[in-house]
């Protein structure tokens, strides 16, 4: 089994559904593509029929479920696009999207309704052109942050292209790219595509998204640190979900797994409102107890900040639960991990 599995068929055939399940499975296809990388699907315990690694990738008949709150772009990209392939949501930053094209389909994205086949594809060398000159232009872009669709499908050439665009633009300082390939295709981290990722001759950070301690395989840790040899700053970002990591022993296990590949968890996600995804969403209420639970558990070096993408394209907020409180009498009530409060400063 050396090749991703794409279609209704292909699941059935690799044991990932059963045949009576080809029809619903027909059903989601139509809407949302389809993808599990031979890495991924190696994974998956066929026996387990809530196995957390085939929920994040098997389609399901749930994502028909439509709720009122979703939206089909949920975190507002399209009313921040002044050009075809950018995201300029904050002043000093801008997403590049080159690609709309992942090596697995993740069936919680946020970005589903733009990602696959049947999204709007790679940007055409003049859209992808108008887009770094965009950038150019914009003396207050500090940071630019490649994403997609995953920016490390793309073949080391035209990455490094693009890195070289990037690197004669002297006021961005920064290059971000966030991927889910280390995990899912580590054998793609070679060389070249190392070469390519360092080309700006910026500082380079990739974030690397990950979900479940097992996507951590050896090959995934030996893809990492191959990156972080070659001097690229590794972060980690995750999606707090439903039946994959809404339990303290898992998270823990998946934070800290980052941590001794040496990738520094950045962001834990609350999952979006994306269309046909309330089977995987969690109250916030339950986050802020499961990472409030965190604290304590596991190092500071482990602890990612939670975070909401407020609905409609108006940012990020950070939304754990706060450990301190003012009391009205010009001291705080600031609670430790074990839950006890305590009064600051000490009277
Ligand atoms: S890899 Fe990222 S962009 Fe692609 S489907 Fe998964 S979450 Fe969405």
């Amino acid at each position: 089994m050396n090749r991703p599995i794409r279609t209704p068929r292909a699941l059935v055939d690799a044991g990932l559904a059963g045949p009576e399940r080809l029809g619903e499975l027909e059903a989601v296809a139509a809407r949302y593509a389809i993808a599990i990388s031979p890495a991924m699907a190696a994974l998956i315990d066929r026996s387990d029929p809530d196995d957390p690694i085939a929920r994040q990738f098997v389609p399901d008949v749930a994502e028909l479920t439509v709720t009122p709150e979703e939206r089909k772009d949920p975190i507002g990209d399209l009313t921040h696009s002044p050009v075809e392939g950018i995201v300029h949501r904050y002043p000093d930053r801008v997403l590049l999207k080159a690609v709309h094209v992942c090596p697995v389909y993740c069936r919680f994205c946020f970005r589903r309704e733009m990602v696959g086949p049947q999204g709007p594809g790679t940007l055409t060398p003049e859209a992808l052109d108008k887009a770094l000159n965009y950038i150019g232009e914009h003396p207050e872009i500090w940071e630019v942050i490649l994403t997609g669709g995953d920016p490390l499908v793309m073949s080391p050439r035209r990455l490094g292209e693009i890195m070289e665009r990037l690197a004669t633009i002297e006021h961005v300082k920064i290059v971000r790219f966030h991927t889910r390939v280390p995990v899912v295709e580590p054998e793609r981290i070679d060389g070249d595509l190392i070469g390519a990722l360092r080309a700006s001759g910026k500082a380079t950070y990739l974030a690397v998204h990950a979900n479940h301690p097992r996507e951590l395989t050896p090959a995934a840790r030996a893809a990492c640190t191959r990156l972080a040899d070659a001097g690229i700053v590794l972060l980690g970002q995750s999606v707090l979900l439903r039946g994959v990591n809404d339990d303290p022993e898992t998270l823990a296990a998946l934070l800290r797994a980052m941590v001794e590949t040496r990738i520094k968890p950045y962001y834990l996600h609350h999952p979006d409102l994306a269309p046909g995804t309330s089977h995987f969403r969690l109250g916030i209420d339950e986050g802020q107890k499961l990472v409030a639970g965190l604290r304590g558990r596991i190092s500071g070096l482990c602890q990612p900040t939670y975070i909401l993408d407020i609905p409609g394209g108006h940012g990020k907020a950070p939304i754990g639960a706060n450990a301190i409180a003012p009391r009205g009498d010009g001291c705080f009530t600031v609670t430790d991990f074990r839950g006890v409060e305590h009064v600051y400063p000490p009277t």
